[in-house]
């Protein structure tokens, strides 16, 4: 039997830690996220100091979501409750409503610089990295605030954490300025790259909007199809989230080649080359420059 010393028990969701005899209960925060790229960075800024649960699992469409009974349960349990905002999670608010939650929820997005693709505001914010330093800002001034004792650690998290991401946007830049003009132009499934090509100057086409929930008309189609065949584009990409199908017609319509897979809006599962926020852009970094001829 091991000593008392050696014994943590989880009673509920309380941690009963025994040092040397005496036995305190340790409430650990609970924290639910959104989706697995918001999971991601949540984890990244607290580490083991909490326990965090991420809503829409890896390759999995947030913008189209159902939630489960489970879902609404870590909702209903949850002390914070952090969101992507900007219209992405479109079933978030009702879950929140009707687990009778207490947590706080907040929304990452605070402050990034919003980009609109087509007049409406493009929620995939976290496709460039400058708005990623936000949203680890954002998500760590919550949990300092929240775990007082564990500001100095969180604080720690959150600066090499931001660091590394500075410094892949620096390369990213460097890398993708390094592209020829007629390099440039690529199409994916659905327009999830929208802060990508603003940060770096690219052009993104998509047959589907900023949202997933609508099929691209016939019409609008033949028009992209058209377009590209006179204008050309570098390489098409399908998504992880999406069915690869329309951007395989595209391609067999317009002759363009398929340069591989990125992934806009989860990670990849476990094993996966995406399973995390830093290695997802850099898989899709990676994934670019190589179709583009320049890896
Ligand atoms: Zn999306």
């Amino acid at each position: 039997m091991p000593s008392l010393s050696t014994i943590a028990t989880l009673v509920g969701a309380t941690v009963i830690s025994c040092i040397s005899g005496a036995c305190f209960a340790e409430d650990r925060l609970k924290i639910v996220a959104s989706f697995s790229i918001l999971g991601d960075m949540v984890q990244q800024v607290v580490g083991e100091h909490a326990d965090v649960t991420t809503i829409v699992g890896p390759d999995a469409d947030a913008h189209v979501y159902q939630p489960s009974v489970a879902d609404a349960r870590a909702v209903a349990d949850a002390d914070v409750i952090f969101v992507n905002g900007l219209g992405f999670e479109t079933w978030s608010e009702t879950l929140i409503a009707e687990s009778g939650t207490d947590a706080s929820v907040h929304v990452a997005t605070q402050g990034v610089k919003i980009v609109k693709v087509d007049g409406e505001t493009d929620p995939h914010a976290w496709n460039s990295l400058s708005n990623g330093v936000v949203y680890v800002n954002n998500i760590a001034a919550v949990l300092s605030n929240k775990i007082p004792e564990k500001a100095d650690v969180i604080e720690t998290n959150r600066a090499t954490y931001a660091n590394t991401l500075m410094a892949l946007d620096t390369s990213t830049k460097t890398k993708l300025s390094q592209l020829p003009a007629e390099k440039r132009t690529v199409v994916t499934a659905h327009d999830a790259f929208g802060y990508l090509a603003d940060a770096y100057d690219m052009t993104f086409l998509a047959p589907v909007g900023i949202d997933t929930d609508a099929e691209p008309s016939a019409q609008e189609l033949a028009v992209l199809i058209d377009q590209l065949k006179a204008d050309g584009a570098a390489a098409l990409f399908v998504e992880n989230i999406t069915s690869p199908a329309l951007v395989q017609q595209i391609a067999d319509e317009t002759g363009l080649t398929i340069g591989g897979r990125l992934f806009s809006d989860a990670l990849s599962e476990r094993g996966g080359p995406a399973t995390s926020y830093l290695a997802m852009f850099e898989h899709n970094l990676n994934t670019l420059l190589t179709a583009l001829g320049s890896n």
